[in-house]
This record gives C-alpha cells, sequence and structure tokens, in this order.
C-alpha cells in the first residue's frame, strides 16, 4: 500500500477466489484497509470473506479520492453503478448491513423546512428535492448538525424528535459501537445458557418486516451481519429484535403456483406434445400422461400438499378418488390433511365403492382426480358419495384440461393446473395432414 492511500476516498476490495467485491469508504483508505486485515470487520460479511479466504486473496483499489464531505455520495455512487457483492446496504450511511428500521421509520416521518416553510412527507422526499442525502438531513434533525443542503430542518411532530440527550448518546454509541469477536463470544455464550425448544440452525427463518425468506439461521445472519447468537436469542424468544428487526422461523411453504405446477409435469414427462389420438376419438397435439408425475412419491406428495393447503381449513373427514389415479392422491392428500382415504373403482362399467368402504351420515368428503377433461368420472364419484350419505365438499383437480368445462352442479372445484388443450376431429387435424405419426392414448377403460 502506497503512503499516498493516507487520504479520504472510496475503495473496492475484490476477492480474487470468488470475484466478490466489496465497497468501502474511510477518511483514511490506507488506516481502514489495515483494519480489515487486523480483523476489525469480523462481524460484517466482508469480515468474514476476509477471515475466510485470507486478506491476501483480495485485490486492493481505490476507486476514487475525494474530499470527506463527498464520501458519502461518492459510495453511494460506486454501490449503485457496480452493485458489488458482499454490500448490503446502499451506502452513504456508515451502517453496515441493513438499515435498522426504527431509523426508516425516523425517515418516513414528515420532517419541515424551517427556511421556506415547505412540508416533506420523508427525509427521503426533501432529501431528493434538495439534492444531498438522507442521512445530512438526519443528522440536522437529530441535532447533530446545522443545516443540510443550506437550509434548517426540524419534524413537523415535536414528539418526533429524539431529545438531545439520546442524540448525544446516540454519537457515543455510534462512535464506540464495534464489539470484539471476544465480546460477541461471550455475549453469546451468557444467552445459550437459555434452551430453546424448537431451535435448529438449518430451518429457514423469515424476516417479518421484509418478508424475506433465508435458508438457514446463518444465512439470515450473514445478509444483516449479525452473529448466529443474536438471531438466535430472537429465534428462542430471549430478545425481541436483532438488527431492528423481527424474527421467525419460516413455515414451509406448501402452496405451489400453476407455472410451478406445469414446470413440474413438463419436467417428469406428464405433459406430452406430438400427435396424440385421445380416447374420445379426437386427435391433440397434448397429451398429459399422470403417471409419469405420480410414479415419483416425492413429486406427488407435494403436489398432495399443495391441494391439501387449499382445503386445510374444510374439515375434510375422508378423501375419496377414483381408481387409479385417485388412489394415489386421495391416499397422499389425506396424508397431509389427517384424514382417512378411500377409492372408487368401476364394477361392470359402474363407479362404486368396494371393499366394505363406507361413508357415515354427513361425513365431509373431498373428492381428487388426476386429470379431468370432461369431469364424466368425477360426477360419478359425486354420486356415489352421496348415495353413501357423505357430503362431497369440494372436488379437488391436478389438472382442469376442459377449459373451464367441466363443472360438477353445486359442487365447487379447485385445479392445481387449468390447462386449455385443443382437439381435432380426425378429419379436421392439421397434424395428420402434415403426416405426424399419430400415438394412441388414453384408454382409460371407461365406457
Ligand atoms: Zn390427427
Amino acid at each position: 500500500m502506497d503512503k499516498s492511500w493516507e487520504a479520504s476516498g472510496v475503495y473496492m476490495l475484490t476477492c480474487r477466489v470468488n470475484g466478490k467485491r466489496y465497497i468501502g469508504k474511510s477518511v483514511n483508505i490506507k488506516r481502514r484497509l489495515n483494519e480489515h486485515r487486523r480483523g476489525k470487520s469480523y462481524s460484517t460479511i466482508i469480515g468474514k470473506a476476509i477471515a475466510k479466504y485470507g486478506w491476501d486473496a483480495f485485490d486492493k483499489t481505490v476507486l476514487e479520492f475525494c474530499p470527506t464531505e463527498e464520501l458519502d455520495e461518492k459510495e453511494i455512487y460506486y454501490i449503485a453503478k457496480l452493485k458489488p457483492e458482499y454490500n448490503l446496504a446502499k451506502g452513504g450511511g456508515g451502517r453496515k448491513g441493513y438499515v435498522p428500521l426504527s431509523a426508516i421509520k425516523k425517515l418516513q416521518k414528515p420532517i419541515i423546512c424551517i427556511d421556506t416553510g415547505e412540508i416533506f412527507d420523508s427525509v427521503k422526499s426533501a432529501a431528493t428535492k434538495v439534492g444531498v442525502t438522507d442521512v445530512c438531513i438526519s443528522r440536522v434533525l437529530n441535532g447533530r448538525g446545522k443545516t443540510a443542503g443550506g437550509y434548517r430542518w426540524d419534524y413537523l411532530n415535536p414528539e418526533d424528535k429524539i431529545s438531545e440527550e439520546t442524540s448525544k448518546n446516540m454519537g457515543k454509541a455510534n462512535r464506540g459501537r464495534k464489539q470484539s469477536a471476544e465480546e460477541v463470544e461471550k455475549r453469546a455464550a451468557q444467552l445459550r445458557g437459555k434452551k430453546c425448544e424448537n431451535y435448529n440452525s438449518y430451518k429457514k427463518v423469515i424476516c417479518v418486516e421484509t418478508g424475506r425468506i433465508f435458508a438457514s439461521v446463518k444465512v439470515a445472519a450473514e445478509t444483516v451481519g449479525i452473529t448466529p447468537g443474536f438471531l438466535s436469542n430472537v429465534l428462542c424468544g430471549r430478545a425481541k429484535t436483532a438488527c431492528g428487526y423481527h424474527w421467525k422461523f419460516a413455515k414451509e411453504v406448501f402452496y405451489m403456483t400453476e407455472n410451478e405446477v406445469y414446470d413440474l409435469l413438463v419436467e417428469t414427462g406428464a405433459i406430452m406434445t406430438g400427435h396424440f389420438a385421445l380416447s374420445s376419438g379426437l386427435h391433440s397435439p397434448h397429451y398429459v400422461e399422470k403417471f409419469r408425475v405420480l410414479e415419483h412419491p416425492s413429486y406427488t406428495a407435494k403436489l398432495c400438499r399443495a391441494i391439501a393447503e387449499h382445503f386445510k381449513d374444510a374439515q375434510i373427514e375422508t378423501v375419496v378418488g377414483p381408481a387409479t389415479g385417485g388412489i394415489i392422491l386421495a391416499h397422499e392428500t389425506a396424508m397431509s390433511l389427517g384424514t382417512r382415504a378411500i377409492f372408487t373403482e368401476r364394477v361392470d362399467g359402474v363407479m362404486t365403492f368396494r371393499r366394505g368402504f363406507t361413508l357415515h351420515e354427513g361425513e365431509r368428503v373431498l373428492i381428487v382426480e388426476d386429470v379431468v377433461t370432461t369431469g364424466g368420472s368425477v360426477r360419478e364419484v359425486i354420486d356415489v358419495v352421496k348415495a353413501f350419505g357423505g357430503v362431497p365438499v369440494a372436488v379437488s383437480m391436478l389438472v382442469d384440461r376442459s377449459g373451464g368445462k367441466a363443472t360438477f352442479g353445486d359442487v365447487p372445484s379447485f385445479a392445481l393446473l387449468h390447462m386449455n388443450v385443443e382437439t381435432y376431429k380426425p378429419e379436421d387435424c392439421p397434424l395428420c395432414k402434415e403426416n405426424v405419426p399419430l400415438t394412441k392414448r388414453g384408454s382409460t377403460g371407461k365406457k
């Protein structure tokens, strides 16, 4: 490092191992780089990366030397321009990681320009208007500066003002804030004494305020630049917030979008493209072979969990499906709902319950079916359920390819995927005219 680096400016660290970058600013770049080297930034993401890869694995560059008062702006500019991977904040504030929630809330309060009398709904809008950073105005608002952009500023509501004493302490706290790795570890060890039942560092974590979900406690902690210990204190109820935010373990998300279902069916080969003769005698360029996805238990379970999620509050007592695909779907859906699963089958072409399956009077039944084209089989299942005294609460389908034409009287329906599959009479089929080889498909054993 050159002696000339003992000056104010914006610098960049580039990790030669993974190519990730970090941009920082300092009134004395050389001194700041030495701090990084000595591990003073250990509590931040860049600090951890330095610890992991070693100081020598980082290329150091000065992006620009500039006067101290321009540091905020320059840092914001370079972060926005270069989008360095190790920076999480937009820069300018001198804060690492997430901006604490309390600070964001403060920025959203209405403020007044004392000299012009103009009122702004937030610090940000005022800052934009005057052409300075949020931080400059916030400093004035909190009594740590006289003017910003040449104007004096105040909160519109006096109760939003931070007292002089708090402001002083904030200044102090900010100056001497960084805890050493030992201090952090010591505090974490103290708190670890308290046991936490559901704690699992590999569970997904959600930030309540931002809604962002992280793969694990460690990932969330690293992202916001705190130790996993601090975050676990919140997750286990030993502390209210970490980095100003509330945190929870994220519930697993069972919901699936139609696109996700479609992709899964295409990937497994359940949705096929070609030239198919359907059991109805019609030709189609698409065919759904449900068993290409049902032959994968984990995928079937995923799809059925999505169905169960939709009906979790419907007080279902039994899930019924028509053989053969419906047996699997009923079983998996009932597994998720915690109910019984039974199936209907054909005896001499007539849909019925066999094997001693019965329903009690008024039993709430969810009917499941894989692929519905006309809805004929499902209507037969509804009739069987009613004949046995059950109440068909709803029909749930993996794929409704009827284009909305399959309806079930007063029984509502739900499909994970809606498709509008075009079909042609053989004499009008464009694929036949092009001599595309025809595949026979769709023998359902139905009459
Ligand atoms: Zn054809």
